[in-house]
């Protein structure tokens, strides 16, 4: 979905470092909905929690400011992908000065970004094929490049992976408490970055008491990111499962409910296929592993205070301990 397509590329750009995540166009998208927070869950991408700015141009199909975007005379090769969804959209080889104010393309990746009549009756509008945000407009017959064709997109609406950026691949895991399952897994060598946060649930922007409370849905998660060079997304899953008690339904250890619950939310096939088959290998042991394996839905990071809660304390997790369960 980025350059190299089937391969999950993870995009740390400018002020918005860690919190979002591209997928793997392996996944299947999901039926069109009309509004896309309507049921995250419907949706197997991982999406990127907005801004008020972003949330304005990008769901409420505002405009930037002209002269005023990131990447208005951006000139670096590579890929522009979508803000709230990571997927690729136009090469930096389609990008041309056309000198309105806004990134301009003369054309998009294949399928990357769907035409649309605006709502103004006039114009065609440009959304992200992937997760519909609003990206901005389609013109034709300008005459400005041999394509005669312009793609005049918001800043706000894109990020943007360097041809040099070094690849990164993200993992969602639940297993109980945050606070223990990053302390363990931000210990194994080639993760670069793991987010105590929440997933799996069906309201947007939840509040820890609000997830503890246990109406919103959401699992206790981590996102983690990692180097695959160094090491892979079944190593630390395999590590997941041993620090965490994968056949305590619905709690782990002293922590019952729902968002304790045991769960992998994969954002490729791979992903998918390594996980089962490390449950099948735990199930031939003899463990009656009750761990979800879902699709990846929106992932929003835990307050502050709860980010590397151990390492802050000073103390050891109460609640994971690593079991030796594969060997
Ligand atoms: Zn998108």
């Amino acid at each position: 979905m980025w350059s190299a397509r089937g391969v999950i590329h993870i995009l740390f750009a400018g002020a918005f470092v860690l919190s979002w995540v591209a997928v793997a166009s392996s996944l299947e998208h999901a039926p069109k909905v009309e509004n896309v927070y309507a049921d995250v869950e419907e949706k197997p991408m991982a999406k990127r929690q907005l801004t008020p700015e972003e949330e304005r141009v990008i769901i409420n199909k505002g405009t930037e400011r002209a002269f005023t975007g990131t990447y208005y005379e951006h000139k670096e090769d590579g890929t522009y992908v979508c803000r709230q969804c990571g997927a690729s959209l136009f090469g930096s080889q389609s990008k041309f000065d056309s000198g309105c104010g806004w990134p301009s393309f003369d054309q998009a990746l294949p399928g990357a970004v769907q035409e649309v009549p605006d709502a103004d009756g006039r114009r065609t509008e440009i959304v992200c094929a992937s997760c519909e945000g609003h990206l901005g407009h389609f013109f034709r017959g300008e005459g400005l490049t041999e394509k005669n064709t312009r793609h005049c997109v918001n800043s706000v609406s894109l990020d943007f992976a360097s041809a040099t950026e070094p690849v990164r691949e993200a993992a969602y895991l639940a297993g109980g408490c945050f606070w223990g399952v990053e302390h363990h897994l931000q210990r194994i060598p080639g993760v670069q970055e793991v987010t105590s946060g929440y997933m799996g649930g069906k309201v947007r922007k939840p509040t820890y008491e609000s997830v503890c409370g246990g109406e919103t849905g959401h699992a206790e998660a981590v996102e983690v990111i990692f180097d695959p060079a160094v090491t892979s997304f079944k190593a630390i899953a395999k590590l997941f499962f041993e620090i965490h008690d994968p056949t305590q339904l619905n709690g782990q250890g002293p922590d019952i409910g729902h968002q304790y619950r045991s769960a992998v939310f994969y954002l490729s096939e791979d992903q998918r296929v390594a996980t089962n088959s490390l449950v099948s290998q735990l199930r031939r042991k003899g463990y009656d592993v009750v761990t979800e394996v879902l699709p990846a839905g929106t992932f929003y990071p835990a307050e502050e205070y709860h980010q590397d809660y151990y390492d802050k304390m000073g103390k050891s997790p109460y609640c994971h301990s690593r079991v030796s369960r594969f060997d």
